[in-house]
């Protein structure tokens, strides 16, 4: 399987990076040994200083599908989660100043967290998901795909020109504006819709 992960899809959040809004999606990879699921602790890399949590709601493919068409995507997913995409901002912004891939910031083991699937059909509005991560009990970032400036369809349509999606895959659709940095010991809790997908720590 492959993690397809979507960058700047939220207005406030590329506004908050001081990125500019893209006018396609932008995507890039995590491999399979970046899973981090069963709600296991993350530990910090040594070789970052600025690990950020980024909250985000992630869509699991569920068939074999090449350049799908915008108007059949539904029929490709039938299950989401949330999840987090762990960033080394400070290694990510070194990449960007350089020009080169951000696979050393975004692709190591661990960083990409994983809650549990939710069927579109146990939530109350499956067009409009709403989602949260909290830590420590605090809510630091909520998002509604209603606010995406790609929808999920979009997305599959897009990445799907690219390369064949296949059963498992995970689609990161993206985080809305208020990412940070995670201290040890913190405790994240995500949420769709009122529905708890993870709980994990910081080690
Ligand atoms: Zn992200």
């Amino acid at each position: 399987m492959k993690i397809i992960c979507i960058g700047r899809n939220y207005r406030a959040h590329a506004a908050e990076l001081n990125n500019p809004v893209p006018e396609k999606p932008v995507f890039f990879m995590k491999p399979d040994s970046a899973l981090l699921t069963g709600n296991k602790p993350f530990f910090i890399p040594g070789f970052s200083s600025n690990v950020h949590y980024e909250m985000e709601l992630v869509v699991k493919i569920d068939r074999l599908g090449k350049c799908i068409d915008r108007k059949f995507a539904k029929r490709y997913y039938n299950e989401v989660t949330g999840g987090i995409d762990f960033t080394a901002r400070d290694l990510q912004d070194i990449c960007k100043n350089e020009g080169n891939p951000w696979e050393i910031a975004k692709a190591f083991d661990g960083s990409a967290a994983l809650g549990k699937f939710i069927p579109l059909s146990k939530l109350t509005n499956s067009s409009s998901i709403s989602f949260s991560l909290q830590i420590n009990d605090k809510t630091v970032q909520s998002g509604n795909t209603d606010d995406m400036l790609f929808g999920i369809d979009e997305l599959i349509a897009y990445v799907s020109q690219f390369m064949t999606l296949k059963t498992g895959d995970l689609l990161f659709t993206g985080t809305p504006a208020g990412v940070g940095p995670v201290v040890l010991n913190d405790c994240l809790t995500g949420f769709v819709e009122d529905k708890k997908v993870f709980e994990f720590r910081i080690k």
